[in-house]
């Protein structure tokens, strides 16, 4: 009894120092956690390529072969040791060995590890090498196989082994690829007569899941690839699963929970702003209209994200939305990150509201305190229909009369507990005290304190849900980003918020066409760009400032500015330069000169990604574009195909350009649509590095199932969980036991949403 929760210690083979070995480097401390280290892969042991019918370009390959020779290399390919000198180690950048089979030769490279792997793969010894065959000048070579001692019968048998994580620590440390299958092999021997099945049984039959000890099984030493496909499956599923079902859960128990403003009308400020649009509104706008219409009229709270590329047409959605409001006897406030943003925002909002008797007004930090007032004043007694701002509406003086809805752009610059002040500021429930204001309403403790779905998040310092006051109904919520995020992140992520895309640009705008090039077309581009330019066109060209040394970053760009200035001289030409190290009045000068049209060129870093709208530029180069990332690239890429002309992207790659940069940059090549980059993106660098998103670090890891790869079963997982809710809310059913024992378990929470607000 209790194997599961033994110290891993004890298990035969291990003792005390293996036990440290492993807790320090993967983690592992119990048996239980011993066999759900699964394999990332699979040996098919009977899958030898013989060396003679290695082609580079292949997927990786498998062979087996018997080291003929070993050299090490210092820097510029000097050879520094073949086997019989004293070997200087810190003088080795690279080993080269050289392998046989009875149909060839050839070379296995190492720049890391170098020691270890030297001192194993001795001359006579025979390994099994598995990795990426590539052409090295006329030579084939694989770069850091991965090399394992063949096992004796193994071959003959065709078996699937496992390939563990494993670390040189672990291997150094005698732990081995072989040595941990016999650990797992102890391990289950001992556990699985233990192992709970964590799912109903009504589950397994309804997907058609083998049972967990079978899965376990089969994950470590698999029947076949048969039986191993039906384990990851069933893994996978649980995995995934669980996890839709615990956020899900949050989600019923808060829409039922929460009050939501009714919004059963439309009223004349939406038709006569709706009427008077000079477009129609793309399918995806009137999508998502609906659905945003849907949450209105439900009883229930709208807590919905609203993804859409730039240019998408967001802006009219929420002004559409407010009117809504608007028609039902609400106010509204949009909320913007920035100052520049939120005037933005206002200057456009006006233009729309024209036709409507709606008045709107800005509030920023620099509203100055008789405007301040005024506002105050309107807001409180209910003439003012939407409040444009900054986080100053966030301050307790700014006190609605019944504020219905509340749109925050740009999201992912907000935290949680801004978004959660806003909830404080909806309506009194009918018959309660009116409002004197919000301050004095909630002790300042209890002003702090948020409706579950924040507490969830982490809980950021607040108190229990309880002390939330219950007089007030939360506005409703309508968070908007232009940070695509892939589907199956946002469903992770944002899994107990419903999620509306637009996913659609309004007509008319013309594709961006995008090239990549080397250095050796830099003449070539200049003779474009002039030619751009004598059509009256502008050009922005931007250099990377992400180096480890924003000197050395500073030296490039003055550089580039420099050989611009040449290709580009006056008279004919103007060039305006813009980057962090200069005042806030050089930048607003060269700034202003570029807008007006007054420059031809703009040499930046990239101060320019965000905000500035230049229609009348159509040229956009990305210098050493191959130092950039995806999201980056995109977004400087938006810059460009504002206006009536037709816009081009440059990508200038230096000569040392990675296989992962060449890839980004053939992808920008390929696409202009953001969640395809972003997509990719995450199947590039996996979930947990997606840049521009501050996801870095997901709040939830997960063992088996890979967002980016498993985004169909993620689906299906999640439609399942919400048909087991459906029946079960509470999952109080005695069938539904092991959900809610599982879910205690609290594994499936995810735990720090800091990461992602
Ligand atoms: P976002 O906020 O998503 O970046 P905006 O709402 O600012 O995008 O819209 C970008 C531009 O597209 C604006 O000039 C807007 O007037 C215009 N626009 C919005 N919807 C449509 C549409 N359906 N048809 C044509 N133009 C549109
Ligand atoms: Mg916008």
């Amino acid at each position: 009894m209790g194997e599961l929760t033994t110290s891993i210690q004890y298990l035969s083979g291990v003792g005390p120092k293996r036990a440290e070995l492993l807790r320090r480097e993967l983690g592992i401390e119990t048996l239980s956690d011993l066999i759900h280290l699964y394999p990332f892969r699979y040996i098919d042991r009977s899958g030898v390529t013989p060396i003679a019918q290695i082609a580079p370009d292949l997927a990786s390959v498998q062979l087996q072969a018997t080291v003929v020779s070993r050299t090490l290399y210092g820097p510029n390919s000097a050879v520094v040791s073949q086997e019989t000198d004293p070997i200087h180690w810190g003088a080795v950048k690279r080993l080269s060995v050289i392998v046989q089979d009875a149909s060839g030769q050839m070379e296995m490279v190492f720049f890391k590890g170098i020691r270890w792997n030297f001192q194993r793969l001795v001359p006579g010894a025979t390994f099994l090498f598995f990795g990426k065959p590539q052409a090295f000048g006329t030579r084939l070579n694989i770069v850091h196989p991965e090399v394992d001692v063949p096992q004796e019968g193994a071959l003959s048998q065709g078996a699937l082994t496992g390939v563990y994580p494993s670390t040189e620590k672990l291997k150094t440390g005698g732990i081995t690829g072989k040595v941990m299958c016999r650990l797992q092999q102890a391990a289950l021997a001992l556990c699985l007569p233990e192992v709970e099945e964590t799912l109903p049984e009504y589950v397994l039959r309804d997907r058609g899941l083998v049972s967990l000890p079978y899965a376990l099984k089969n994950i470590h030493f698999p029947k076949d690839s048969y039986s191993l496909q039906k384990a990851t499956y069933r893994l996978k599923f649980e995995e995934l699963f669980f996890l839709q079902l615990s956020l899900l859960k949050q989600k019923y128990v808060r829409s039922r929970g929460e009050r939501g403003l009714l919004m059963p009308k439309v009223g004349p400020d939406f038709h006569a702003c709706y009427n008077a649009l000079p477009y129609a509104l793309t399918g995806a706008q009137q999508r998502v209209i609906k659905e945003i219409r849907g949450d209105l009229t439900s009883g229930h709270q709208m807590n919905r994200l609203l993804q859409g590329d730039v240019g998408s047409g967001k802006t009219m959605v929420a002004v559409l939305s407010c009117l809504i409001a608007i028609g039902n006897g609400f106010q509204t406030c949009i909320m913007a990150p920035t100052e520049v943003l939120a005037q933005q925002h206002y200057a456009n909002i006006q233009k729309y509201l024209k036709p409507t008797s709606v008045r709107c007004a800005l509030l920023t930090g620099s509203t100055p305190q008789k405007e301040r007032r005024a506002i105050h004043a309107a807001l409180e007694d209910g003439s003012l229909g939407i409040l444009v701002g900054t986080h100053a509406l966030l301050e307790d003086n700014v006190v609605f009369h019944n504020l219905g809805l509340a749109v925050i752009d740009e999201q992912h610059r907000f935290g949680v507990d801004q978004r959660a002040r806003l909830w404080a500021k909806g309506p009194l429930v009918e018959g309660a005290p009116a409002p004197q204001n919000f301050a004095s309403l909630i002790p300042p403790t209890a002003a702090q304190r948020v409706p579950p779905i924040y507490e969830a998040m982490g809980g950021h310092g607040f108190g229990e849900q309880d002390s939330f006051d219950q007089n007030r109904i939360p506005p409703h919520i309508l968070v908007m980003t232009a940070t695509p995020i892939p589907r199956t992140l946002a469903m992770t992520l944002y899994g107990d918020l419903d999620v509306s895309v637009i996913d659609e640009m309004p007509p008319g705008r013309k594709p961006v066409q995008t090239m990549c090039i080397g250095q050796n077309r830099r003449a070539a581009m200049y003779k474009f760009m002039r030619e751009e330019i004598a059509r009256g066109r502008q050009v922005f060209v931007v250099y990377p400032l992400i180096f480890e040394s924003e000197k050395m970053d500073l030296q490039n760009l003055e550089q580039g500015y420099e050989d611009i200035v040449k290709a580009f001289p006056l008279p004919d030409y103007k060039v305006a330069i813009v980057h962090g190290q200069q005042t806030n009045d050089e930048k607003n000068f060269n700034m202003s000169a570029f807008v007006a049209g007054r420059a031809n060129i703009l040499v930046s870093t990239t101060v320019i990604e965000v905000g500035v709208d230049v229609p009348n530029a159509s040229v956009m180069v990305i210098e050493s574009a191959q130092r950039f990332g995806l999201s980056q690239l995109h977004q400087l890429r938006g810059r460009v195909g504002r206006g009536a002309e037709k816009s081009y992207c440059i990508l200038v790659k230096d000569v040392k350009t990675s296989k992962e940069a060449q890839q980004r940059l053939d992808l920008m090549c390929a696409t202009e649509d953001g969640f395809e980059i972003a997509e990719q993106d995450m199947k590039m660098r996996g979930p947990g590095d997606l840049e521009g998103t501050q996801q870095s670090g997901l709040p939830i890891s997960l063992n088996i199932a890979s967002l980016a790869k498993d985004g169909q079963l993620l689906s299906e997982a999640r439609a399942y969980a919400g048909k087991v809710l459906d029946a079960d809310p509470e999952l109080a059913a005695p069938q539904n036991a092991p959900l809610v024992r599982e879910l205690r378990k609290g594994k499936y929470e995810i735990k720090d949403y800091s990461k992602i607000s």
